[in-house]
């Protein structure tokens, strides 16, 4: 019988690849198990923004800038391009309410590292002309937000993985997880792979693999939908949080459309979802009338209980680590090195106090 692998790696979205890679740079035999190619699932329909000024509390706006930096030190560690852009973002405020509760969150966030500030209406508009200054309150304007091409980010770290050692086995679904003396038996429509502990890396399919182990990972469903414009000279120049608006710098493309359906598992657009976001966006930016919808695509975000990653080993399940979470492109350099160090006991180079699963059971 060969060797069990140190570790496999149960899905190859943009967590399972950043993962995989830190557990073979720390020197763990690492198989890579993705039912079908990496960027099927939702890390390749996503809005892929790195996106830190309104992740709150403060100590979970602070972890994702600290995983925006590590975008940028892989970048210069191995000379690849992610199409990292710092933009800024500005989330728009429509009431007095919001405004003052903005002004509470712009200090959390200042205190824990998190440059971001109020802006006026007036401020807004100057900032970016296709905002209407008109109906809205405000925004909280973040210089440290931006964005990533998803593609780019997912084909390095997945050739970076498998130049440390990692074998990647593509279009092998998995379909059970079983128990040995001395390693998991991961049953696969590729055949079996032997591992003395697993990582659940399946975005929202985690609450499956969870099944096929007897617990459930404490997330749900939540399905959004993106439309996609021709190319368009260029007419946005920061993130616009609320319709989720942003040009690609590189081919003019706008993607934009703000949907958020809980408990909505199937993989399509609607029309009425469609509608409502297009309404959304009109309403603040009167501008994106005049823009032509090529085509549109939808995902399905794994939503945690509490809106937290959902990281490190499964209570009475040892050797079974989930890594789940929304906001994974914005995450995953910080989730990857983080899980392996989790993986191989080492200690945390971040603190992940908020992020364990010791807190599910209370509250999920
Ligand atoms: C419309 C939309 C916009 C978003 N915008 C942003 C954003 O701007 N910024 C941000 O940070 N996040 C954003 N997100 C969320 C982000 O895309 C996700 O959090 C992230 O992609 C999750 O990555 P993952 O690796 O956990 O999951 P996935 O990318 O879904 O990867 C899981 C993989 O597991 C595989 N798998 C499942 N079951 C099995 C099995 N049985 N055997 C083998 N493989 C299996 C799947 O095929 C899949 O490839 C957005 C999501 C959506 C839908």
């Amino acid at each position: 019988m060969t060797r069990p692998f140190d570790v496999a790696v149960l899905g190859g979205g943009v967590l399972g690849n950043f993962i995989a890679y830190h557990l073979a740079r720390a020197g763990q035999r690492t198989c890579l198990l993705e039912r079908g190619y990496t960027a099927g699932g939702t890390s390749g329909a996503t809005h892929a923004w790195i996106y830190v000024s309104t992740k709150t509390p403060g100590h979970y706006g602070r972890f994702s800038y600290e995983s925006s930096l590590l975008y940028e030190r892989l970048e210069a560690e191995h000379g690849v391009d992610f199409q990292y852009e710092r933009s800024g973002g500005l989330s728009i405020l429509w009431t007095d309410e919001a405004v003052e509760a903005a002004h509470a969150m712009v200090a959390e966030q200042v205190a824990a590292g998190v440059a971001c500030e109020v802006l006026t209406p007036e401020q807004t508009a100057a900032r970016e002309p296709l905002l209407s200054p008109t109906h809205i309150k405000g925004a909280v304007y973040g210089p440290l937000d931006g964005c990533v091409n998803p593609f780019a980010v997912m084909y390095h770290m997945n050739a970076l993985a498998r130049s440390h050692g990692v074998d990647f086995r593509p279009y092998c679904e998995v379909t059970a997880v079983e128990r040995d003396d001395d390693a998991f038996v991961v049953r696969t429509r590729g055949g079996v792979v032997r591992a003395a502990k697993v990582v659940l890396a399946g975005g929202v399919w985690t609450r499956d693999l969870a099944r096929m182990l007897g617990f459930e990972a404490p997330i749900r469903p939540s399905r959004g939908q993106v439309l996609v414009s021709e190319p368009m000279p260029q007419m946005v120049e920061h993130i616009v949080a609320n319709g989720s608006i942003r040009q690609l710098r590189e081919r003019g493309v706008i993607l934009f459309g703000r949907v958020m359906e809980n408990d909505q598992t199937a993989n399509l657009n609607t029309y009425d979802g469609l509608q409502a976001a297009l309404r959304d966006v009109l309403r603040m930016a009167p501008g994106m009338g005049a823009v032509r919808v090529v085509r549109s695509y939808a995902g399905i975000r794994p939503k945690p209980f509490d809106d937290l990653p959902v990281l490190g080993e499964v209570p009475g399940q040892p050797g079974v680590f989930t890594a789940v979470t929304h906001s994974g492109v914005t995450l995953g350099p910080i989730i990857g090195l983080s899980l392996a160090e989790l993986v191989t006991g080492r200690p945390t180079t971040y603190d992940l106090t908020h992020y364990g699963w010791d807190r599910v059971g209370a509250t999920a």
